[in-house]
């Protein structure tokens, strides 16, 4: 199942490693082939090559729309060179066989990340190049197709391993990477398109991903897992930099983005904010005067969860707070930055993972989330809802204080990122108890007062700090049971989206409380 490699196609819109491929082939006997600007970037370097207009007869035109597909191409690609047939259709034609075709495509998803305007986007569709991939990994039982730089290598050392010929299964191995990008190619286009179109139902939809590491397992040692990525620029755990510790897990990456766009909800402007998260809830968000207090005062809501955590922060990470953290256990710390004191202060952490990114996400704009069910894919926007105090309706007899509105709509971010039914007291700019994930509204709400008293207990205080404290919930009250009991644990006001059919009721066991409550007009469900 070897085949020899006599001649070569290369057209590339990225030219790196493009020079030293060429002479490492002509240096392997390879003749080369090429189109318009490699073929240029070829000769350059002194390379003895042939032009495909030469062999096709027709000049590149339309603006490089049409190049390459002619049947002098597509025939060398696609013709079996066991069938008599197709060797007796060659000799007729003149066509010679093209063993290894070497194509990265029109930098389309670039374009568009870059901005690029409706016809610069268009132009940047690559069609010959996508015809060219297609043809030769269906002819894979010859030919071999390489479609990223970081294959070529691999390429040469494949030669070098078979005489300067190349097995059946290496071949499959490019063919398969082949139709995995020129399908990813056409899904950007289609995405592109259907952003473009503002339209979130189309018909079809591609979905698709770069291999960006293979991770050791998924949830559970017995998955197996990898992780992909879209080419997106969004500051985050998929284009954050990692500086120490072993390589992320499928749960940190998981953590890590739960993390970092919770935290991303606060303004650095407003001041430092620090989230920790275990198995993609928060057990303790902050504001503080300071890093370390914002740290300190997220620690002090849960401390017994946090052990283990993966922790985000809205401004770079300084030297006080990076001491303050290794006091405990942490698995993963995600930062705009860091101070180079703070590295090395973690620098003696050799297991503790510190990632930087550039920047915090724009939790504002729009996205879409994918999820996978039995038989299909479930997408919807993404949740990029935002309310201000603008958009808060008083319902009760009493009005909420300042204080109260401020760390309202503290706990209302909060818990848009905590897993339905959620519940998030707060007080002073800090959570005091989360409820997350529970099938019923007043569980979450008794469970989070009654892990307010676990660390009451933890911390030596008479009360716990739900008392005084104002409540989030993330959908409406659906009875006043939730109510009561977040009044029992000690909270003044209550923000919630209303529109239950039982609102009156919950209003009225408000009043009755003497606590003051808004409505957001907005859920924020999380499942
Ligand atoms: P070059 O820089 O060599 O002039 O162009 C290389 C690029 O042209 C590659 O990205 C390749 O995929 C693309 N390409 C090759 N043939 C065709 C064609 O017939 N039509 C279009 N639109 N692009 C082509």
């Amino acid at each position: 199942d070897l085949a020899p490699l006599r001649r070569a196609l290369l057209s590339v819109s990225d030219k790196t490693g493009l020079i030293e491929l060429g002479q490492a082939l002509a240096a392997r006997g390879v003749d080369l082939l090429s189109t318009g600007g490699s073929a240029k970037t070829l000769r350059d370097a002194g390379l003895d090559v042939r032009d495909v207009a030469d062999i096709t007869g027709f000049p590149e035109m339309m603006d490089g729309r049409v190049k390459t597909l002619h049947p002098m191409v597509h025939g060398g690609l696609l013709a079996l060179r066991d069938n008599e047939d197709h060797v007796a259709a060659m000799e007729q034609h003149g066509i010679g066989a093209i063993d290894l075709l070497v194509v990265n495509l029109y930098p389309f998803e670039d374009t568009v990340a870059k901005g690029g305007d409706y016809d610069t986007c268009i132009e940047n569709i690559d069609i010959g190049g996508p015809a060219m991939i297609r043809a030769a990994a269906k002819n894979h039982g010859f030919v071999s197709v390489v479609v990223d730089v970081e294959d070529y290598d691999g390429l040469l050392a494949e030669l070098d391993a078979n005489g300067g010929q190349t097995s059946l299964a290496f071949r499959q191995k490019l063919a398969q990477t082949a139709y995995a990008r020129t399908g990813a190619y056409d899904a950007a286009v289609s995405n592109w398109m259907a952003g473009a179109l503002g339209d979130v139902a189309p018909r079809r939809r591609a979905v698709a991903g770069t291999l960006a590491q293979t991770l050791r397992y998924g949830e559970n040692p017995h998955q197996q897992a990898a992780f992909y990525v879209d080419g997106s620029d969004r500051a985050g755990v998929a284009t954050a930099q990692q500086h120490q510790g072993k390589e992320l897990s499928y749960n940190n990456i998981n953590d890590t983005d739960a993390a970092f766009e919770l935290v991303a909800e606060f303004d650095p402007a407003d001041g430092p904010a620090c989230a920790i998260i275990k198995h993609a809830n928060p057990c303790g968000v902050a504001r503080g005067s300071s890093m370390v207090e914002a740290y300190r005062a997220a620690f002090q809501c849960d401390q017994t969860s946090a052990f283990g955590g993966i922790i985000a922060l809205n401004q770079e990470l300084d030297a006080q707070t990076a001491e303050e953290i290794t006091g405990i256990f942490t698995e993963v710390v995600i930062a705009p930055g860091a101070t180079a004191e703070a590295m090395s202060i973690f620098g003696k952490k050799k297991n503790l993972r510190l990632l930087t990114t550039n920047g915090l996400p724009d939790v504002k704009t729009g996205g879409m989330t994918v999820r996978q069910v039995a038989g299909g894919l479930l997408v919807q926007d993404k949740d990029n809802g935002h309310i201000g105090l603008d958009d808060l309706k008083v319902v009760t007899e009493r009005a909420p204080t300042d204080a109260e509105l401020a760390d309202m709509l503290f706990a209302w971010k909060v818990a848009k990122h905590v897993k339905s039914n959620a519940i998030v007291y707060v007080k002073n700019g800090a959570t005091v108890g989360v409820g997350a994930g529970q099938m019923s509204r007043v569980d979450s709400t008794r469970i989070a007062a009654r892990k307010a008293q676990d660390m009451a207990e933890v911390l030596g205080l008479d009360t716990p700090l739900t008392q005084g404290s104002v409540v989030a919930s993330d959908a409406f009250f659906p009875f006043r049971d939730g109510l009561i009991t977040a009044a029992e644990a000690g909270a003044t006001a209550l923000i919630q989206p209303g529109g239950s059919m039982r609102d009156d009721d919950v209003i009225a066991a408000a009043n009755e409380l003497g606590l003051a409550m808004v409505m957001t007009g907005m859920r924020h469900f999380r499942h």
